[in-house]
């Protein structure tokens, strides 16, 4: 069985249907650039001002922010940041958001966040030794036992 050609709108050689890309909206459910032809014009959208453009708005849209937090989550996303703060111009983009008014703003959030957080979770450890006074040395034994079991729960529930 002979297999269906395409002439590729772009280079205008005829080739394989199966180098084409798939479109679902166009008739014939190929896009109508070969796929080399169609990579090249990709490349070139990308490099031009509208593609640039295109890229800047997507790159500041909330998709693009989703995206951006997605990837700097992921082990990839993370060891490229670290390989980036290890670089002399890493180290001074850090120096510079520690001194602005966004990194100091960042710093005293996260030392909030972390002392509610430990305010949250430490009373209930010292009241708990506050409310019972060991006497003897075995009841200091397991209540020590308990503070520890509950530290866990704590740091499972955290
Ligand atoms: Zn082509």
């Amino acid at each position: 069985m002979l297999k269906p050609r395409k002439l590729c709108g772009s280079c205008g050689v005829e080739k394989p249907l199966d180098l084409f890309y798939r479109k679902s909206s166009s008739k014939d459910g190929r896009q109508p650039h070969c796929r080399q032809c169609q990579s090249t014009r990709i490349a070139a959208h990308h490099k031009s001002d509208k593609g640039r453009a295109a890229q800047k708005r997507y790159r500041e849209s909330p998709k693009g922010h989703a995206r951006d937090a997605r990837y700097n989550n992921s082990e990839k996303g993370r060891a490229r940041i670290k390989r980036y703060q290890r670089t002399e111009k890493g180290k001074r983009a850090q120096k510079r958001y520690a001194a602005s008014e966004k990194g100091r703003k960042a710093q005293r959030l996260g030392g909030v966040r972390r002392y509610a957080e430990a305010k949250e979770k430490v009373p209930k450890i010292l009241d708990l030794y506050r409310l019972e006074e060991p006497e003897t040395h075995r009841e200091k034994q397991l209540l020590m036992k308990e503070l520890e079991r509950r530290k866990r729960e704590v740091r499972h529930d955290g």
